[in-house]
C-alpha cells in the first residue's frame, strides 16, 4: 500500500505553527515580521505565485510588502530597491521572484540581498553555510521536502537517497540537507547514465527535473519514499491543461511506500516554509 503524503494538510499545520510563533514575536518585539516580494515584469505564473505568497504572509499575521517593477527596469534600479529593502528595519525577509528578465544579472541581484534577509536561501553565503553544516536560511522547496521525508521515514541515517536534478534552487540544497542527515546521497542530472538503475536503489527519491513522468513506476524501489517536486503543465486534449509531476504517479501507486501528489504535495509546503524562514529571519535580527 502506498501512503499519499498530504502536503496541503502538512502545510496548513506548519502555517498554524508559524502563526503562533508570529503572535509570540509580536508580543515580545511589538511589531510583526515583514516579508517583501519583488516582482519584475508580467510573467503570469510569477504573478500567481506572488499573490499567493502575499496572501499566506498576511494570514500568518505578518506584514506583506510588494514591489512590482516593469520588465524594462534597469539592473541598477532593481539593485537600488534591494539595497533600500536591506536597510529597511521593518523588512525581515526579501524575496525577488525568479525568473528575472534576461538583461538583468540574476546572480548579482541575489548576491545583493542581505544574507540575513534572504528568505529564499539563494545567497551564496546561505548556500555555503548549508553546504558546510552551519545554520542557514535554507531554500524553501527542499526544506519542505525534508520535513515530509523525515515524517514518513523517521531517522534517515544511512538510507540510499537519490536526488534527480542539480539546480541551486532544489537539487543541490536537497542533496545537502539529506547528507546533513547522514543519508547516502546520489545526485542524478541530465548527463546521468542509466537513471532507472539509480532509481531502483533509492529508498528516498526526490525528483526535481521538470519533465512530465520521466520516472517510471516500475523503476521505483518497492517501499521507497517518493517526493515529486516537478510541476509540468500537460495538455489534456480538450484545449485545457493540467499540472503533473516528474513521476508516473499512477505507475508508482502500490509500489512506492509514500508519494507526494502533484498538485497538493510539495507546492503548498514551499510557501509554508517561506513563512517559517521569514519568522526565523525576524527572530535572528
Ligand atoms: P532546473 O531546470 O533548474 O533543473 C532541472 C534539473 O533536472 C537540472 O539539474 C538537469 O540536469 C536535470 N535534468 C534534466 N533532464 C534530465 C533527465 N532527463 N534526467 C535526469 N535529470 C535531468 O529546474 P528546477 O528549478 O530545479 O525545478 C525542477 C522542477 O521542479 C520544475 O518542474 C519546477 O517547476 C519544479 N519546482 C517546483 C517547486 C514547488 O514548489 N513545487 C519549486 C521549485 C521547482
Amino acid at each position: 500500500m502506498t501512503v499519499i503524503i498530504d502536503g496541503k494538510a502538512r502545510a496548513a499545520q506548519l502555517r498554524a505553527d508559524v502563526a503562533a510563533g508570529v503572535s509570540e514575536f509580536v508580543a515580545v518585539r511589538g511589531r510583526a515580521p515583514g516579508l517583501t516580494v519583488v516582482l519584475v515584469g508580467e510573467d503570469p505564473a510569477s504573478a500567481v505565485y506572488v499573490r499567493s505568497k502575499g496572501k499566506a504572509t498576511t494570514e500568518a499575521g505578518m506584514v506583506s510588502g510588494e514591489h512590482r517593477l516593469p520588465a524594462t527596469v534597469s539592473e541598477a534600479e532593481l539593485l537600488a530597491l534591494v539595497a533600500a529593502l536591506n536597510a529597511d528595519p521593518a523588512v525581515d525577509g526579501i524575496l525577488v521572484q525568479l525568473p528575472l528578465p534576461r538583461h538583468i544579472d540574476t546572480d548579482r541581484v541575489l548576491a545583493t540581498i542581505d544574507p540575513a534577509k534572504d528568505v529564499d536561501g539563494f545567497h551564496p553565503i546561505n548556500a555555503g553555510r548549508l553546504a558546510t553544516g552551519l545554520d542557514a536560511l535554507v531554500p524553501c522547496t527542499p526544506s519542505g521536502c525534508l520535513m515530509m521525508i523525515e515524517e514518513a521515514l523517521g531517522d534517515i541515517t544511512g538510507k540510499e537517497a537519490l536526488v534527480i536534478g542539480r539546480s541551486n534552487i532544489v537539487g543541490k540544497p536537497m542533496a545537502a540537507l539529506l547528507l546533513a542527515r547522514s543519508a547516502t546521497v546520489t545526485i542524478a542530472h541530465s548527463r546521468t547514465r542509466d537513471l532507472a538503475a539509480h532509481v531502483a536503489r533509492a529508498e528516498i527519491l526526490v525528483a526535481a527535473v521538470g519533465v512530465a513522468h520521466l520516472v517510471k513506476g516500475e523503476w521505483i524501489r518497492p517501499g521507497a519514499c517518493v517526493i515529486d517536486v516537478g510541476m509540468n503543465r500537460v495538455a489534456t486534449g480538450d484545449g485545457k491543461s493540467r499540472l503533473t509531476g516528474d513521476v508516473d504517479y499512477d505507475g508508482a501507486l502500490g509500489r512506492a511506500g509514500w508519494i507526494t501528489p502533484v498538485p497538493g504535495g510539495v507546492g503548498p509546503m514551499t510557501i509554508a516554509c517561506l513563512l517559517a524562514n521569514t519568522l526565523k529571519a525576524a527572530k535572528a535580527r
